[in-house]
């Protein structure tokens, strides 16, 4: 059963990949030669991600998902939210780090949550799966490791950064693989046909 991700981001294909039960084969945007840049232009996580999974299922016509992820920190009122990517304007991660510390400078409250949004589309209809972490965002990089803001997140229970994790590690608790659980017991319980 072929199964296309909607995405150019190679991070987020590689954790997928070690997500998806082998009797799926995943495919990308790349298998297709399709490089649109798709227009983010939703309100929420939810609308982004069907955005996403809806332009990739018209395209191909085989199911495809899509993930719209961030990071919302509380005393930034949800920032940087929907706009995680694109925080600095230069779509560089440091660039988001830094921002995301300067502005937290001298802040008690550290406390954030990475948000998964998985949208699946088939000709049956839309169907959306959700997932997050709570943690906390430290006052310096730590690890690696990862991508994003994964150097300033440490999960609520660890002493350690996303960053710090073995991939495998994060893939176990993180918002990603949290939504992803959800998808694959949908994936397992309803026929595609
Ligand atoms: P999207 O491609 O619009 O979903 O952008 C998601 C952005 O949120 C990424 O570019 C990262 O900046 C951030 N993000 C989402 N998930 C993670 C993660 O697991 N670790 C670190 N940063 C993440």
């Amino acid at each position: 059963m072929k199964l296309l991700l909607a995405t150019h981001n190679q991070h987020k294909k590689e954790e997928f990949s070690k997500m998806i039960p082998s009797e799926y084969e995943l495919l990308s945007f790349d298998d297709f030669n399709i490089h649109d840049e798709i227009e983010e232009t939703g309100r929420t996580f939810a609308e982004n991600a069907k955005i996403k999974s809806d332009f990739g299922f018209l395209k191909t016509k085989i199911p495809c998902f899509a993930d719209d992820s961030g990071l919302v920190i509380e005393s930034l009122n949800g920032e940087p939210g929907i706009y995680s990517s694109r925080y600095a304007g230069t779509g560089n991660s440091s660039d988001n780090i830094n921002k995301v510390l300067e502005k937290l400078n001298g802040i008690k409250n550290r406390s954030a949550y990475f948000i998964s949004v998985i949208s699946f589309t088939t000709e049956k209809g839309n169907f959306i799966f959700e997932g997050k972490i709570h943690g906390e965002i430290l006052t310096q990089i730590q690890g690696e490791d990862g991508f994003g803001y994964d150097p300033i997140f440490k999960p609520n229970n660890y002493s350690i950064s996303f960053a710090e994790m073995t991939p495998n590690q994060k893939n176990e608790i993180s918002h990603r693989a949290v939504a992803f659980d959800k998808f694959n017991n949908f994936l397992k319980n309803n026929s595609l046909k």
